[in-house]
């Protein structure tokens, strides 16, 4: 039977008939003017939530990281993190271009970080070097496998970055992701970071928007560096009533697309063109093809079954779950990644 299934991202996702319905619904008003009620009630929604001051609506995961890391360094700062992270990597050396600030990349261990790697990397005052203010941590690690930190692993990262004068930050576009497979609580998470970046439109199957959180003080700084990147949207009620809805009904969903992801982990575990898979703890597969193999034409030929999915490098695949991947959908694309059989290259 002919499928087509979608593992490329969990970014890929429709609002559903009920998420329209809020969206068109929504009360609406000039967000710039500070009058959009639907605005400002997800602001308050998700601050409170994370225990946090404040929050700030903004069209990308992008935007919110890079305002953040732009509040909280000083043109010649450097800005600490993974080398697999999404600021360093994915953000089109934003950085650099927003912030002027210099990156020290760290080599985490699946991209997660630890106070023994942060502090020797912390500048002395020195005229020689840059000023070290930043942590960014990524939760869950997206080139980690969807890896997620516990709050017992950020707590001693905190304390360090308290004693230091540093200030740290949580790329938490997959939060969610991460406190459904830690069980820890988004409340406890306000204690710990100076800005919380939270994307909606990943897992949580909102079309658009991430929310950055952080202290009345910082958001409103945030606030303004959001209209001079042009980030100021007008009616964007609309698009906050989809991240309420997603708030308030795709939370505790996102197990299912965690135990997809370890189905569909299992299963390539058994065929003999994979030869490891990341161990999955959330909504992301990685994995290695084995030698003769090319990730490439592995990739072409799940596609040609109707899987869709993307080669991270020469010899590494990434599947993703999410909302518009049903367990019929897994249950189909395992036979199909069951049976096949790539040949390999010369
Ligand atoms: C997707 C993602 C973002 C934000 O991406 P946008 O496409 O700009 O919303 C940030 N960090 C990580 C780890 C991501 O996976």
């Amino acid at each position: 039977m002919a499928i087509k299934v979608d593992f490329r991202s969990d970014t890929v996702t429709k609002p559903t008939a009920e998420m329209q319905a809020a969206m068109m619904s929504a009360k609406i008003g000039d967000d710039v003017f500070g009058e959009d009620e639907t605005v400002n009630e997800l602001e308050r929604k998700l601050a409170g939530m994370f225990n946090m001051e404040a929050g700030l609506f903004c069209p990308s995961g992008t935007m919110t990281n890079q305002i953040a890391i732009k509040c909280f360094t000083q043109p010649m700062d450097e800005v600490i993190c993974d080398q697999t992270s999404h600021v360093y990597r994915y953000e089109g050396g934003g950085i650099a271009y927003h912030s002027m600030a210099s990156v020290r990349l760290l080599y985490g261990e699946r991209g997660i970080l630890t106070p023994e790697l942060i502090e020797p990397e912390i500048n002395e005052s020195n005229i020689h070097y840059p000023n070290s203010s930043l942590v960014v941590l990524e939760n869950t690690v997206n080139k980690g496998g969807g890896i997620a930190y516990t709050l017992d692993q950020i707590e001693p990262i905190h304390t360090l970055c308290n004693i230091k004068g540093l200030k740290l930050h949580l790329d938490g576009a997959r939060i969610f992701n991460a406190l459904i497979a830690t069980g820890d609580h988004a409340k406890d998470y306000g204690k710990y970071f100076d800005g919380i970046s939270v994307c909606l439109s990943k897992g949580l199957g909102a079309p658009v928007g991430s929310v950055l959180l952080g202290s009345a003080a910082t958001i409103k700084k945030a606030r303004k560096i959001r209209k001079a990147f042009g980030g100021g949207m007008r009616q964007a009620g609309f698009l906050a009533a989809a991240g309420i809805y997603a708030l308030d009904h795709h939370v505790s969903r996102l197990s299912t697309d965690h135990q997809h992801a370890a189905a569909l982990a299992d299963a390539l575990n058994k065929v003999n063109y994979v030869s490891s898979v990341m161990p999955v703890q959330t909504n992301i597969v990685l994995f290695n093809v084995a030698a003769g193999f090319r990730a490439e034409d592995v990739v072409h030929l799940l596609s040609e079954k109707g899987i869709a999915c993307i080669a991270t490098s020469l010899n590494t695949i990434r599947m993703v779950t999410h909302l518009d991947v049903s367990s019929e959908m897994v249950d189909m694309a395992i036979d199909k990644i069951m049976h096949m059989q790539p040949i390999t290259h010369k």
